[in-house]
């Protein structure tokens, strides 16, 4: 697949002479996913918490393992790793609950982990709009997206040298679950580091650049079926909003921009984290959820108006 360079925003008049032409749309109908995510992150929390809070026990564990209703292990498989590099044998529900976790997300979405359930995840997008607001338009200081990588690949090198699970000492994700659902504070400290680092050092710094978490969910679900396509790619206005939006925005242009070239209307990177934010903030509907073997296309016209798109966290 070829990369292809966004077109360039259109001016805020042509915008403003398509908004007045087409109707509004509502703030739930530009936020839909992003409202279902959080309820997905909230309800993760939820099944841990009703237990100690209405002593009624759902799933019992951390987020890295658990067991939902005594019956469904979950196993962080990337933990299984380094359990795996530290040469501690795990125990048969650890590996069954990492082969039902891997197999999930290698079918469904390997990066649908940090979209639905990771909890860091609103940490950083909250992170993201602050610096929008406070007007920080600067890039700030970018790691290269690919060190995510070698720090995947250190987490487990560092794991077979020490013979510990070194990672879980420093992850955020895990800090922030016990601060959720334990209630410990010193956790706060690696969460609030996060948010920091993505707020004052570099935007989207975190989650697209370095978390060796999201590059291993990524690897994970390369052949995964649930995709985002552009499938109305010919209404786009190139107003560049779901650019704005995107947490991993160098995956879009190949299927939105690439029409010319043969490339197929699908987001076929396995960065994208299908957030469903492109398919919220496009007025245009040139986005939708699909499976990767839809390579389909709508050519007609659409009647929604162009979006100059409030963000929330
Ligand atoms: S990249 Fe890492 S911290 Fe960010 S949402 Fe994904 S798993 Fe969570
Ligand atoms: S392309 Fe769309 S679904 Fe994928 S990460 Fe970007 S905004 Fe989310």
């Amino acid at each position: 697949m070829t990369a292809v360079s966004p077109t360039p925003r259109l001016n805020r008049e042509a915008r403003l002479a398509a908004q007045e032409k087409l109707p509004e749309r509502s703030f739930l109908a530009r936020n839909k996913f992003l409202f279902l995510r959080r309820l997905s992150q909230a309800g993760v929390f939820a099944l841990f918490l009703t237990g100690p809070l209405f002593g009624v026990k759902i799933a019992e564990g951390t987020i890295a393992s658990s067991m939902t209703l005594k019956v469904l292990p979950l196993t962080d498989p990337l933990m299984l790793l380094q359990m795996l590099a530290a040469r501690h044998w795990p125990e048969g529900l650890a590996l069954l609950g990492a082969a039902i976790v891997a197999i999930f997300y290698a079918l469904v979405s390997g990066r649908a982990y940090c979209s639905w359930v990771c909890p860091i995840n609103p940490v950083t997008d909250l992170a993201f709009w602050l610096r929008e607001k406070l007007g920080f338009q600067a890039k700030g200081w970018q790691p290269k997206p690919e060190t995510r990588f070698w720090v995947l690949a250190m987490v487990l090198v560092v794991s077979g040298v020490t013979g510990t699970i070194a990672w879980e000492l420093v992850n955020p994700i895990t800090h922030a679950f016990r601060v959720v659902v334990f209630g410990a504070t010193a956790s706060l400290t690696f969460v609030v580091a996060v948010f920091l680092f993505d707020l004052l050092v570099a935007r989207r710094g975190w989650c697209s650049h370095l978390c060796p978490v999201g590059a291993f969910y990524g690897l994970l679900g390369s052949g995964a079926l649930v995709k985002v396509s552009t499938h109305h790619r010919a209404a786009c206005d190139h107003c560049m909003d779901c650019y704005a939006v995107c947490p991993e925005p160098h995956v879009i242009s190949p299927a939105l921009e690439g029409a010319k070239k043969g490339n197929s209307p699908i987001i076929s990177s396995a960065d994208c984290t299908t957030c469903g934010r492109c398919i919220d903030v496009c007025d245009r509907g040139v986005f939708r959820f699909t499976h990767r073997f839809d390579a389909s296309e709508t050519t007609t016209v659409p009647t929604v108006r162009s979006n100059c798109s409030g963000e929330t966290p």
